[in-house]
């Protein structure tokens, strides 16, 4: 199956920024959604929009750190659609501080999230598709994979760890699979800043006003890669806001 249309699309961190802009544009284009977040308010208003526009999206709480919640959403793909296309990794915390600051638990949610995060999504799909003999992983990276920038070290090194595994699972894919890595620069999304200390927090959010590209913007990319012939596997794309270093 080739484009959009029809496809079963599972999305982590579906609620807000990245995740709601890629489930709205894949609506769009008659993708049929299965949705994850956490928090069920935002979860439902997501889905609401996008069932009240005539779309197909269903949403299931997640918390990615947890093995038997990402089973549950491809088990609810697999039990709505009756198969799963495309797991689209893309939950994330960008809690960034100095590491003096000793934010220890925030270290531990960006290794959980992106990194025990998208090895449970490859877990719980990789099985599915093989069934299949057809399936795309697409995983959500950084620029800050390629460019460390004080103070995001543990963040940069946890995406470094989402661009390293999803080479290696591209190796391992043969010919049925398809793996993309997406790596987004500065978007405007609500994510910039959370967690962070407000000293932090004010300086990536003024930064973000200045320069940020719109959600949108990474929405599209990782449509494209979905939206190419079956047998056509983009490995790679990087989207920056042109102001951005
Ligand atoms: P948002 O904060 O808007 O979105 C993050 C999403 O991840 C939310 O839907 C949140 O939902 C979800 N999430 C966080 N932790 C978990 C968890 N443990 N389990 C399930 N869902 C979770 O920020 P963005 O849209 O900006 O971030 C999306 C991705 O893009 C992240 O991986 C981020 O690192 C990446 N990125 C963002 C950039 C930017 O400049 N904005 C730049 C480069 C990469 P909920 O809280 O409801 O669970």
């Amino acid at each position: 199956m080739s484009g959009i249309q029809g496809k079963v699309i599972a999305i982590t961190g579906a609620s807000s920024g990245i995740g709601e802009a890629t489930a709205a544009h894949l609506a769009e284009r008659g993708a049929r959604l299965v949705l994850g977040a956490r928090r069920e308010d935002r979860l439902n208003t997501v889905v609401d929009g996008i069932t009240a526009r005539g779309g197909a999206a269903e949403g299931v709480i997640v918390d990615v750190t947890r093995r038997e919640d990402l089973q549950r959403l491809t088990d609810t793909a697999l039990d709505r659609y009756g198969r799963l296309d495309v797991l689209v990794s893309n939950a994330g915390t960008m809690a960034v501080s100095p590491f003096d600051e000793l934010r220890q638990d925030d270290w531990d949610a960006m290794v959980s999230t992106h990194i025990t995060g998208l090895l449970n999504g490859i877990g719980a799909a990789l099985p599915v598709f093989r069934r299949q003999r057809s399936g795309q992983f697409v995983n959500v990276g950084s620029t800050a994979a390629y460019v460390v920038k004080s103070p995001q070290a543990v963040y940069a090194a946890t995406k470094t760890a989402v661009k390293v595994l999803t080479e290696g699972l591209r190796q391992e894919a043969g010919p049925d699979l398809r793996v993309t890595l997406v790596s987004p620069g500065f978007t405007h999304t609500e994510g910039v800043g959370k967690g962070a200390g407000p000293e932090v927090a004010a300086a990536l959010i003024q930064q973000r006003d200045e320069i940020a590209m719109p959600p949108s913007a990474v929405a599209s990319a990782i449509g494209y890669a979905i939206e190419q012939p079956e047998g056509v596997d983009v490995g790679e794309i990087a989207v920056r806001p042109t102001a951005q270093a």
